[in-house]
């Protein structure tokens, strides 16, 4: 199926994709519908990453979606590639995976007779792999609102601008009476999949957002990961990255 084609056109061009068949979707009506609510906003499967950021998504998901979106390629690229692409392609270093799991979003996928919703946790198997069959098309994404307040960062390294990321941590959180509430924290690009991060968000919970506490949260980051390839590299990215976007958010 062909979406943007920033991933498989590329696959196809160096022959590690070769489809019998290629349906191209973007002629379809409808499927670039971008849809704003008070609960998030429901993503079509043409919607390209350049339209995804705070001028169509008002509140802390939009600022959220902005901050990640920059570190997407390269402009040529966020003006063909989609969301729903991405989400589909599973790439450990895909930021709209990351903001997908952070947030808890859902995906809608459709075959002919049927319908099913998935939670991400469910779609995301591990690196390019998802829960998608081969006759099913990924018709919406919802990405749920993030209440008005909250504080959002994202943090990512890569070698030059525009690579794809070594490690990428998004972090959102509220504060009830100046202390830490509701912590979010995820990382991508280190393990096969992006996940939030139980033991770092536990020790953010009920803290003042300060530094010392972002440190405790980086460290519990870095002892919970298994990270794919160097573990010595990938926990040290993972600390760095996670204390930055904490920092981000405050
Ligand atoms: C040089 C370069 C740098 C890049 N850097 C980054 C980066 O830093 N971060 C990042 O996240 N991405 C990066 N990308 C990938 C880019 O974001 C792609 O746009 C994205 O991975 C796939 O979206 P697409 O719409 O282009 O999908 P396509 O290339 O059209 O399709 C990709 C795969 O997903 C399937 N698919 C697409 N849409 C659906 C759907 N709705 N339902 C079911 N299956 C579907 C297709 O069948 C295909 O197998 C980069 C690409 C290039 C070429």
């Amino acid at each position: 199926m062909l979406a943007g084609g920033q991933s498989l056109i590329p696959a196809m061009a160096l022959r590690l994709a070769r489809p019998a068949h290629l349906v191209d979707i973007n002629g379809v009506v409808g499927f670039d519908r971008l849809e704003p609510s008070e609960s998030g906003v429901r993503i079509g499967p043409c919607v390209r990453h350049a339209a995804l950021g705070a001028e169509a998504v008002p509140g802390p998901l939009g600022r959220l979606l902005s901050l990640a979106r920059r570190h997407i390629a390269h402009a040529p690229i966020r003006a063909r590639g989609t969301f729903c692409g991405s989400l589909a392609n599973a790439d450990a270093a895909s930021e709209w995976c990351l903001v997908a799991v952070a947030l808890g979003a859902t995906v809608t996928l459709r075959s002919q007779g049927r319908v099913r919703q998935l939670a991400m946790a469910e779609f995301l198997l591990g690196a390019m792999t998802t829960a998608l069959e081969p006759d099913e098309l990924l018709v919406e994404a919802h990405l749920p609102a993030l209440p008005a307040g909250t504080r959002v960062g994202f943090h990512e390294y890569a070698r030059r601008a525009g690579d794809f990321a070594e490690v990428m941590a998004l972090a959102a959180y509220e504060l009830r009476d100046g202390l830490v509430s509701d912590p979010r924290i995820a990382l991508g690009a280190v393990e096969g999949r992006a996940r939030r991060l139980p033991a770092a968000e536990a020790a953010l919970a009920g803290q003042r957002p300060h530094d010392a506490a972002f440190r405790r949260a980086a460290e519990a980051a870095a002892a919970e990961i298994t990270p794919a390839d160097d573990a010595e590299d990938g926990r040290l990215l993972a600390r760095a990255a996670v204390a930055r976007a904490l920092s981000a958010a405050a």
